[in-house]
C-alpha cells in the first residue's frame, strides 16, 4: 500500500570526483580610484599584506610607529568607521581580534594600542577607514590615550548625565 503523501525526489548536485560542490562567491570590493588603500586592495600598488579574508585586508604601515605596526581595513572603500555596514564591521573587528595576538607574538610585544583616527579632526589622513594596531613596549614613550590631550574639560555631574542621555545609538 502507498500512503497519500507525494513522492520525494532528492536532487544531487553534479560533482566530479575530487571536486567540491561548495561555490564561494567573492564580493567585488567597491573602490575609489584615488584612494591609496583601495589601490593596495586592487594590487595596483604594493603592500606588505599580513592578513586577508573576503571583507578585510591588513598590511604593515609604511611609516611604522613600532615594529609590526599594522593597518586593518575593509576591502570596500568607506571613509569613516560609521560608514561601514554592520556585517563588514563585524568582519573588520574579527580580523583585528585575530591579528592583535598574532602581531604581539611576532614582535614579542607585551601590549598593543588599537586605534581608529575617525575623521579629519581626529587626525585621519587616509580617507579609507583603518584600524592601527601598534605594538607597545615598556618605556616606548608612547603613553596612554590620555596623553594625546593637553587638558581635560571640567564637566559637572549634570553635564555628564545630559551627555549620557544625548547618546542614542
Ligand atoms: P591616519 O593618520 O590614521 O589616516 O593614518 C594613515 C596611515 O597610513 C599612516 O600611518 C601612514 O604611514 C600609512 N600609510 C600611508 N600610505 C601607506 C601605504 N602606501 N602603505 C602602507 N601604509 C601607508
Ligand atoms: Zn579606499
Amino acid at each position: 500500500m502507498f500512503d497519500e503523501s507525494p513522492p520525494t525526489f532528492l536532487i544531487h548536485p553534479f560533482v566530479l570526483p575530487g571536486e567540491s560542490h561548495e561555490v564561494s562567491i567573492k564580493p567585488m570590493p567597491e573602490q575609489n580610484q584615488d584612494c591609496i588603500f583601495c589601490q593596495i586592495v586592487a594590487g595596483e600598488i604594493p603592500g606588505r599584506i599580513v592578513y586577508e579574508d573576503d571583507y578585510a585586508l591588513a598590511f604593515l604601515d609604511a611609516n611604522p610607529l613600532a615594529r609590526g605596526h599594522t593597518l586593518v581595513i575593509p576591502k570596500q572603500h568607506y571613509e569613516r568607521l560609521d560608514d561601514v555596514p554592520d556585517d563588514e564591521a563585524t568582519a573588520l573587528y574579527s580580523a583585528i581580534h585575530e591579528l592583535v595576538p598574532a602581531i604581539e607574538a611576532a614582535v614579542d610585544a607585551p601590549a598593543t594600542t588599537v586605534a581608529f583616527n575617525n575623521g579629519e579632526a581626529a587626525g585621519q589622513e587616509v580617507p579609507h577607514t583603518h584600524a592601527h594596531i601598534v605594538p607597545r613596549f615598556e618605556g616606548d614613550g608612547g603613553g596612554p590615550i590620555h596623553s594625546m590631550f593637553g587638558s581635560r574639560p571640567n564637566l559637572s555631574d549634570d553635564e555628564l548625565d545630559d551627555t549620557a542621555d544625548e547618546i542614542e545609538p
